[in-house]
């Protein structure tokens, strides 16, 4: 970075590493959970389901790439380690024990809303100290936001589903 970006971080460089490094791991962990629960998925619309959570898989690791690209750009190393993952995540990990498509729906929706906030706080931590990174967390936020929305709609349609044939 020249000399003009590093004044505008002044000394926020390892907090803004730091955070990303966080939204990192939600990445890799949001991509597994979305990746295996397409496997294991079972219950009234899970074709459906099924498709919805291949895509949202990989705009996950697309996700991740982008996230690792910024803190190599920074200087910072991405965790190289998946036991870390686990240290650093904000957003956790839901296992879909219960592969019940409402089930999955509902733990995936709660995932993409803690995403939002990630992103929202990236945002507002970056503004005016490191634009590249605040676009990089706009271009996140922007998929994060329609991933709720595709999954919340999913489930009105599973509601309504259950309603008719009550
Ligand atoms: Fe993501
Ligand atoms: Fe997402
Ligand atoms: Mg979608």
């Amino acid at each position: 970075m020249g000399t003009k970006g590093q004044e505008l971080l002044g000394n926020n460089l390892g907090k803004v590493i730091e955070l990303l490094n966080k939204a990192y791991a939600d990445e890799w962990l949001a991509y597994y959970q979305y990746w295996v629960g397409a496997k294991v998925v079972e219950g009234p619309m899970s074709d459906a389901l099924i498709a919805e959570l291949i895509e949202h898989a990989n705009d996950e690791l697309r996700h991740a790439d982008m996230v690792a690209e910024r803190i190599v750009k920074l200087g910072g190393t991405p965790v190289l380690e998946p036991k870390k993952w686990y240290d650093f995540t904000n957003c956790g990990y839901e296992s879909p024990e219960d592969p019940y498509t409402k089930k999955v729906l509902e733990q995936n929706i709660s995932g993409e809303q803690c995403a939002i906030d990630v992103y929202n706080k990236l945002q507002k931590f970056t503004r005016d100290i490191d634009p590249v990174t605040y676009n990089v967390a706009m271009e996140i936020l922007t998929d994060e936001i329609e991933h709720e929305d595709d999954l919340q709609a999913l489930l009105e349609e599973f509601e309504d589903l259950k309603k008719k044939f009550r």
